[in-house]
Order: structure tokens, then sequence, then C-alpha cells
């Protein structure tokens, strides 16, 4: 007997019939003599509408009340799910975040779990009964309803597996497992068998949202194993794990894109130290947070710094630094349409020229590179929003990565 759990995403549990599915699915797994714990998501598009509500009743709600608000989304769905269960005739409770044990600090929207008591959830499970867990929420020590950040849902079943040493970490969706690509922009992206943490950590936070990354980052820090498949058939997924001999043979694992970038250039501030801290620490004491950044060199004693940043924290961003570029005498320019092109993959580390490869493909398509940064296993650009897609594709082929 295996102790089992799964994570259904919105579109698996996204109408009564697909929650049916669901039910059924997990249903088998118990019956092939597992104890089984699931945790699933908001149906799908209910976020989503939940924060347009919000915004109609009110410009500025808090985010302990958006907490509270989101929650719900989770909460109908362990219900619903539960009683697909029961009226197939087998024994399932659903549990909040809060049933489950899940405790977190007090950042409200984003909060990170601080620990698991799952004491209710093994109880349930000696019962005999199948365990249904809201995902993406918690609550702090003083009993207050948080939530872990958009996605967060993967975050509590990697969170829950590590808690109760789940032998099996499964996470269903709507796509057979992580791609070469997002199949949705590369029609002929593969399914990737085996990646690393740190490949998947790289994907996700460059835009492949097929995992959330805080998620990843867990399954790292405390070893969890898990695995990306569908809920739609029966497919073998892809694993992710600790890297492995021949990993490395790879050179680049996958390609990311990531829209609705927002570029902020600090114009002619004065070339000396303590300007660059000025405006990061400003954006950070705004709780905002940046990508690439660019500083270019110094002519007359002036340079203009850039940064990328989400669009939707452009305005927070611009009334920030307004004060500050004044106060140090300067400008500050700030444009959108803008998304980032990724290529990750362990094998950099080791072989040379992929960065050469990447332009010359992007070259070739006639798109202009704005920007570039690095890390030890990824190469990212800006480019405008409107060629994503095709640089995407181009940089796809260059590498070899389609079917
Ligand atoms: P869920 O609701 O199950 O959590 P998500 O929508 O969060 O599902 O994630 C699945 C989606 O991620 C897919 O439908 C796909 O469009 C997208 N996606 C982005 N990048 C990738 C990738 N590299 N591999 C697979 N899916 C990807
Ligand atoms: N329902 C949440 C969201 O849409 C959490 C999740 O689906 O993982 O972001
Ligand atoms: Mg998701």
């Amino acid at each position: 007997m295996a102790l089992v759990v799964q994570k259904y995403g919105g579109t698996s549990v996204g109408n009564p019939e697909r929650i049916k599915n669901v039910a059924r699915r997990i249903i088998e797994t118990q019956q092939a003599g597992h104890q089984v714990v699931t945790v699933v998501s908001a149906m799908s598009g209910v976020t989503d509408g939940l924060i347009k509500l919000a915004r109609e009743v009110s410009h500025a709600p808090t985010e302990r009340e958006m907490d509270v608000l989101l929650a719900t989304g989770e909460q109908t769905t362990i219900a619903l799910t539960a009683m697909a269960i029961n009226a197939m005739g087998h024994k399932a409770v659903s549990l909040t975040g809060a049933q489950a044990g899940i405790v977190t600090d007090g950042f409200h929207t984003k909060a990170k779990i601080a620990n698991i008591t799952p004491k209710q959830l093994k109880q349930h499970l000696d019962d005999g009964c199948i365990c249904i867990v809201a995902g993406f929420q918690g609550q702090t020590a003083e009993g207050k309803i948080t939530t872990l950040g958009r996605g967060g849902s993967d975050l509590t079943a990697i969170a829950i597996a590590s808690a109760i040493k789940a032998d099996i970490c499964q996470i269903y969706t709507d796509v057979d497992g992580v791609y070469t690509c997002d199949p949705r922009v590369v029609p002929d992206a593969r399914k990737i068998e085996a990646l690393s943490y740190d490949e998947m950590l790289e994907m996700a936070s460059s835009g492949s949202k097929v995992m959330q990354s805080r998620s990843v980052e867990f399954a790292k820090k405390f070893g969890v194993v898990f695995e990306v498949r569908s809920s739609f058939n029966n497919n073998p997924g892809t694993i992710v794990k600790e890297e492995t001999k021949g990993m490395e043979d790879v050179v680049v694992r996958g390609v990311s894109i990531e829209r609705n970038q927002a570029k902020v250039t600090v114009l002619n501030v004065p070339d000396q130290p303590g300007i660059a801290s000025k405006i990061f620490n400003t954006i950070a004491a705004a709780n905002l947070t940046i990508d690439v950044i660019v500083q270019n060199i110094s002519t007359a004693g002036t340079t203009d710094i850039s940064f990328t940043l989400n669009k939707d924290d452009l305005p927070k961003a611009q009334a920030a630094l307004d004060p500050v570029v004044r106060e140090i005498g300067g400008g500050l320019s700030a444009q959108d349409g803008i998304a980032k092109l990724s290529v990750v993959g362990i094998g950099m580390r080791s072989h040379s020229g992929v960065a050469a490869k990447m332009f010359e493909a992007l070259s070739r398509g006639g798109i202009n590179i704005r920007m570039i940064s690095t890390s030890e296993i990824k190469i990212a650009v800006i480019i405008d929003e409107a060629k994503i897609n095709d640089a995407a594709k181009l940089a796809h082929e260059a590498f070899g990565l389609g079917a």
C-alpha cells in the first residue's frame, strides 16, 4: 500500500462532469490498494471571477479580505469532489487548508507555509477515508485565512506530500506533462520524460506556468519527487527530481515565454556610488519584484539604468520612483508591450555557444533583442511582445527540441 498525494488543477475540475471524472480516478487509486490525499484547485475561471467581483465593489480591497474571498473557490471544489465520491458509494471527507493543518506566515495573497500538522488528515486516512484538501490556502497561527499566490495549489500538494511522507506525488493537469515549450504556443513541442528541479524551477519562474515556481522550490528543498501528468488520460507524465547523470547531456531542455512585461528606464542619473541602491531600495520598499537589470556605460558622468517588471506593477513602480528621480535629477521612461524568451538547460554549464545559437535564430526571424540576462542554466532575452510566439518557435527549432 502506498500513500499517494494527487493534485487536480482548475480545468480538471472545471465542471460537474469533470469533477465526477476526478472522483472516479481517485476511487480507482484507492481501489488499487492505496491511501489517497487529493488537493484540488478552484474550478477554472473561478479565482479570476472572484478577483473581478472584488474590483467591482472596491478599488483597493484589503489583502486580508481578498484571501477570505479567494479561499472560497477551492472550498467549493473540495465539497463537490467529496460529494461526488460519496455519491459513488465511497468514503471521502473535505478539508480546508486550515483543517489540513497548513500554517502560514501573515503575508496575505502570497503567504509562505511555516509548518503543517496533518493530524486530522492522518486520522481520516486511518479510518479508510479519502481526504480532499483545498489547495492554495492556509491559516496563520492566529487563525487568519491566507492564500499562497496564484497557482498555489501545486504548493499545497507538494507541501502535504512532504509533511505526510507520501510515496507518490502526482500533479494532474490539462496537458500530458511538462513540454519543451508551452504546446499552445509551439505545436510540435515534445513532452519531457524527466527533468531536474533546477530546470523545472528556471522554466517555471521564466513563464512556464505548468507548475507554480514556489512549489518547485519547496520540492527541491525537501526532496519531493513529483510527476506532472494529465487528468484526461493515463499516459505517463514528466518526472521532476534531483539531477541525475546524463541529464547534463541535453544542452537546452526547454523554452519559456513570459508575456505582459514592462521596462522602466531611469535616465541621466549621476554615475556614482549609492544611486542604484537608492533606486532599487525604493522598488523593494514598494514590494515590487523586478527581473532583468541593465546599466548603460557612462557618458559625461551620467548613465541610464533599466529594469523589467510585470506590466501590472508599472503604475506602482512609476509612482514610487517619481520622487526619487526628482531628488537625484534625471528622467523616467516606461514602456510595455515587451516579453521575455528564455532557454533553459543544465547542460549549459558544460557547453558553450548556446547564446550565439539563440541570437542567430532570432536574427533570422528579424527579431530585435532589447535586453539580455543569463544564469548558469538559462539565457533570457527581452523582445517585442508581438514577436514572442515566432521567437519561441525559432529558438525551439534551433535547439532541435521539436518532434
Ligand atoms: P492547472 O489548472 O492544472 O494548474 P495550469 O493552467 O496552471 O493548469 O497549467 C497547465 C498549462 O500550462 C497548460 O495548459 C499549458 O498551456 C501551460 N504551459 C506553459 N508552459 C508549459 C510547458 N512547458 N509544458 C506544458 N504546459 C505548459
Ligand atoms: N485557484 C488558484 C489560482 O487560480 C490556485 C490554483 O489554481 O492553483 O491561482
Ligand atoms: Mg496551475
